[in-house]
């Protein structure tokens, strides 16, 4: 099957590819539409390794997916062909103690698209779970569908908040996953949420939504801006989603006594924090990986007219082209929030 194979560090091609193809009882056969190019697959791209996942073979890449349902297995209950659906990316051991617990994200047995050794789908068929395969309403389109799996990072943020009507957010890092954050957070009844960034062109995007206001760190900080909208009280929430250091210096001068701390970002070295100034608040902090059960209600989200994607979708190239996606997503222009490939080059549904 013709794929995007990242070959190893810094060398993608678009090239036939041994996928597995097998079907079990309750595993579902995908053509693929559209694919969204992750911040993490271009940091395979380019680093070849995130963490302690390295790329040692050959790997297929892509994971925020959507397509339609083209076989189904005979165990099969909630999918037909012909459905439209959308796919997260991660399947744990259904039988292990994080999935018993509701925390399958964590289960160290998980298996995830594009994170190796698993090969991800940027191709054009695919075998996945029914259980981690959701139905699309008719009016959500295959491009906001794969924008489900980046904006579930920020459902899972908004839901280990545990956000108050009327909440004051702060979210620290306009990238994509800050924007996500952001909207998952007004979506769970924040009266108001400030997103910092040192990208003008960034945070005009975030501020295009109602309710969202940018500080621009280049000219304002980030303790002034929130001790002025709160009158010197603080946050409820912030939102970590730079993964910088810089960030972490002021995130105890601008939540307030008791409010919460999340951490989204993903800082490629271990950074310091001040816990005595947290501990003199109480602040709860709680951290987040990927998600768990959300799939189906920011599919909800969307359908409802209550989270709008659509206004992320910076560009969309067609699967031949992919490389070059990826070569305008490495290089990381500030007015790029979502770049996508159209994998089902003939499908004329959005
Ligand atoms: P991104 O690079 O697009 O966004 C980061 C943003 O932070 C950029 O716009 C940058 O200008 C801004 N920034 C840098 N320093 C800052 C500072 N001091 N204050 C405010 N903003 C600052 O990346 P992204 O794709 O949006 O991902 C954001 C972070 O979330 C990364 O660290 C990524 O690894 C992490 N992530 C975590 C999960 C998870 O499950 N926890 C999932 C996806 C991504
Ligand atoms: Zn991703």
């Amino acid at each position: 099957m013709k794929a995007l194979v990242l070959e190893r560090q810094g060398e993608l091609s678009l090239r036939d590819i041994d996928l597995p193809s097998d079907m079990g009882p309750t595993d579902v056969r995908i053509k693929l539409h559209t694919v969204g190019v992750c911040g993490s697959d271009v940091h395979y791209y380019t680093h070849g390794k995130i963490g302690d996942f390295v790329v040692n073979a050959p790997m297929v890449l892509g994971h925020e997916a959507s397509g339609t349902v083209i076989e189904v297995g005979k165990d099969v209950t909630t999918l037909n062909v012909g459905d439209r659906v959308c796919m997260e990316p991660g399947v744990p051991d259904l039988t292990s103690r994080a999935s018993k617990l509701g925390i399958y994200n964590v289960d160290p047995a998980v298996t995830f698209w594009a994170t190796p050794p698993v090969h991800g789908v940027l191709c054009a068929e695919c075998v996945h779970p029914a259980a981690f395969t959701f139905k699309l309403p008719d009016t959500v389109s295959f491009a906001e569908a794969a924008m489900v799996e980046p904006f579930a990072v920020g459902m899972q943020a908004a839901k280990r908040a545990h956000i108050a009507p009327g909440d004051t957010a702060v979210v620290l890092g306009a990238g994509t996953i800050g924007i996500m954050t952001a909207l998952a957070a007004l979506a769970a009844g924040c009266a108001r949420v400030l997103i910092s960034d040192l990208s003008a062109e960034k945070l005009a995007i975030a501020e295009s939504y109602d309710g969202i206001t940018g500080i621009n760190i280049r000219q304002t900080s980030v303790v002034d801006a929130v001790a002025e909208v709160t009158a010197g009280w603080g946050a409820d929430v912030v939102f970590e989603c730079s993964g910088a250091q810089a960030a972490m210096n002021d995130l105890f001068r601008i939540v307030r006594p008791g409010g919460a701390i999340v951490f989204v970002g993903l800082p490629p070295d271990p950074v310091a924090i001040d816990i005595s100034a947290a501990t003199v608040r109480e602040c709860r902090m709680e951290t987040v990986f990927r998600y768990a059960n959300v799939f189906d209600r920011a599919l909800d989200l969307i359908a409802a007219g209550k989270v709008d994607l659509k206004p992320l979708l910076s560009e969309t190239y067609p699967f031949d082209a992919s490389i070059e996606a990826f070569d305008r997503a490495a290089e990381g222009r500030p007015s790029d929030v979502k770049l996508q490939i159209r994998v089902d080059t003939e499908s004329e549904a959005p």
